[in-house]
């Protein structure tokens, strides 16, 4: 059988891609992220980027990017079992777990990492890992690495997840010949990245305490937004102590990059030993470190506050303008529907001079394609209403 060259077998790959109304393409803005960002000779008002607070290009980032840089220079040169944990590291990691009120926290090079690296170190073949449908990608690839029994449950559907939980406990209590005893280990959103919504926790705080599950939470979205310092929602809630494995970015409301995972002493320890994402990669650079570390303060301080309440008050006014309900948090998803209108729709916006998303499979399920608005506490009142009324239009 004769095959394809292999540019030619890749161009009609991407062919059908294009087919399909999925094909991608990068677009770089050539200036920092606020809200008005250059592209090409024009500027755009930009209502697509996860800069909540308006940190990423915040003085106090800068001058902690700069001083580290000085201080430690660019890399840092190891894993960070070898040479690589330099002061910015575990400054960042104290500072995280102080946020959280942990025992310990563990930063990782993306929240990406955090999540394929934790999963697989805390369950394995004998375990079963039970997901929302609607979880973020890097939580599904960590559950597939970690080659646990999968099981989903419908996105926020807590009488589902209750069955699932009860045939999980089952067969624990009847464990195969070959099988040890096995974990049960849920994992769940805090705020749903394509949705908005908020995920139901006291109810699956009480149904993984009641099956002796673990709780692991992506506070991706929530975290620098919910609860008095911006902690997130487990914070908001009161349940910081009750979920056994709390993750996120430090790349959205932080405003730097990097991921973390907190929780108890043993768990950061485990995942020291145990978490590959974590153990066979370079340190991110100290700057990055020192850099969120400085996005969390400001986080945790005056500023914080302020932002958090010009920023609630922009949702709940651009909300208020389209009559929409979900004013829960700074994610506003448009559903459309179909692939090219949501297309054509995002290519007419950005036509206007605004820049939103259209998301596409496979972010989010085909035929569920969306402009995904974020809100963040640097768009004045009158460039979300002049969106308000494009939308509208
Ligand atoms: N979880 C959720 C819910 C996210 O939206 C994202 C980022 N898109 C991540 C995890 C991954 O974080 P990072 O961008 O730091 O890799």
């Amino acid at each position: 059988m004769s095959m394809k060259p292999f540019r030619e077998e890749l161009e009609e790959r991407l062919a059908a891609l294009r087919g399909q109304n999925l094909f991608r393409e990068l677009r770089h803005l050539d200036s920092p992220q606020s809200p008005y960002v250059r592209m090409g000779n024009r500027a755009y008002l930009n209502c697509s980027s996860n800069d909540y607070l308006g940190f990423a290009s915040h003085p106090a980032l800068r001058v902690a990017a700069t001083r580290a840089l000085e201080h430690y220079g660019a890399g840092s040169g190891a894993s960070r079992l070898v040479c690589g944990t330099l002061t910015p590291h575990q400054e960042l990691e104290e500072t995280i777990a102080r946020f959280k009120g942990t025992e310990s926290a563990l930063s990782f090079a993306s929240g990406y990492d955090a999540a394929v690296g934790a999963i697989p170190a805390l369950v394995g073949r004998d375990d079963v890992i039970i997901l929302d449908k609607l979880v973020h990608a890097s939580i599904v690839d960590g559950a597939r690495l970690s080659g646990a029994k999968l099981r989903i449950f419908d996105h926020n559907d807590t009488g589902d997840l209750e069955k699932i939980l009860q045939w999980a406990a089952d067969r624990r209590s009847s464990p195969a010949a070959d099988a040890g005893p096995s974990q049960i280990l849920v994992v769940t959103e805090s705020v749903f990245s394509m949705d908005g919504d908020l995920a139901p926790l006291a109810e699956i705080i009480r149904l993984k305490e009641k099956y002796g599950a673990w709780l692991m939470l992506d506070e991706a979205h929530a975290t620098g937004l919910y609860g008095p310092t911006g902690a997130g929602l487990a914070q908001a809630g009161g349940f910081g102590s009750q979920v056994e494995i709390q993750m996120g970015t430090l790349s959205k409301a932080v405003g730097a990059s990097g991921g973390y995972i907190c929780g108890v002493k043993p768990l950061i320890d485990l995942l020291i030993n145990r978490a590959r994402s974590f153990i066979f990669s370079t340190a991110p650079m100290p700057a990055a470190a020192a850099t969120a570390k400085a996005g969390l303060d400001l986080i945790r301080g005056q500023q914080g506050e302020t932002r958090r309440t010009t920023l609630w008050h922009r949702v709940e006014s651009f909300c208020a303008e389209l009559g929409l309900k979900n004013t829960e948090s700074a994610i506003i998803p448009f559903i459309i529907g179909d692939e090219a209108k949501a297309m054509a729709k995002a290519a007419a916006l950005r036509e206007q001079g605004v820049l939103i998303p259209a998301v596409r499979y496979p972010t989010v399920a085909r035929g569920q394609a969306r402009l995904r608005i974020t809100i963040s506490a640097s768009h004045s009142a009158s460039d979300l209403s002049r969106v308000a009324q494009l939308l509208r239009e």
